[in-house]
């Protein structure tokens, strides 16, 4: 049984975690609201609950990270989360970013590649967002069982673009994706048009722990 709570300090944090987004060029309500909603802190091991509501990146187990508040509400805005739409999220990692997406309402299929995270937040997502599917496999193929998805966002660093998740986006449809070296990655925002065609846009630079898969880095 999870016995944390979230108090009063908690929420009080989490407003001003709200406020600072909203003054950081956050301004779809939607999001904002989602995140004055889920308790970051809870998906954090006890060791980090201190700092959840600050907008940093922090770690998980298997050394991972859960993304930096801004970088999640930035990746959740650019894709325009609509109540309804099929999201596919490669990279559950703690499952904050699935959680955010499904309180927005979105249909979320998440994908992650180590077991114990997985179970983590099969755990966490019980709780707070009993509709999202996970799934223990290799992001970087997709969900090829489920496909089409009106919107991939991708939480991992890309060396390219995974050829199948574009497959697997609907005409119409966005993906999000940081795309570089292991350094540094640009954020890239591509759109498959009605007629199919791709078109790609940048949008600054991020700093994402490695997507490992077939179609990632080796
Ligand atoms: N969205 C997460 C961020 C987690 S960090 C959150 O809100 O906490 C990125 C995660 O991507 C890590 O957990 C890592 O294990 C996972 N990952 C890396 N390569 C992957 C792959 N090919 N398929 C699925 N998950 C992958």
């Amino acid at each position: 049984m999870n016995i944390r709570k979230d108090s009063y300090k908690h929420q009080g944090r989490r407003t001003n975690l709200v406020h600072h987004l909203a003054a950081s060029k956050i301004s779809d309500e939607r999001v904002l609201n989602a995140f004055a909603k889920i308790p970051r802190h809870l998906f954090l091991s006890k060791d980090f609950e201190e700092r959840a509501y600050d907008d940093v990146a922090l770690p998980i187990d298997e050394n991972q990270t859960i993304s930096q508040p801004f970088t999640v509400a930035f990746q959740t805005q650019a894709l325009d989360i609509k109540p309804g739409e099929k999201v596919l999220e490669i990279g559950t990692g703690s499952g904050y970013q699935a959680a955010i997406l499904a309180t927005m309402g979105a249909n979320v299929y998440s994908i992650e590649r180590i077991e114990k995270l997985h179970l983590q937040a099969k755990k966490i997502l019980m709780e707070f967002s009993p509709t999202v599917k996970l799934f223990l496999s290799d992001g970087t193929l997709g969900l090829a069982n489920h496909a089409p998805f009106d919107k991939i966002i991708v939480t991992a660093a890309a060396p390219k673009l995974p050829d199948k998740l574009l497959e697997q986006l609907k005409p119409g449809g966005m993906a999000i994706i940081p795309i570089g070296d292991l350094k540094q990655q640009k954020m890239i925002l591509i759109k498959k048009s009605v007629e199919n065609i791709i078109t790609q846009k940048e949008l600054g630079n991020f700093r994402f722990v490695p997507l490992i898969g077939k179609d990632g880095w080796q």
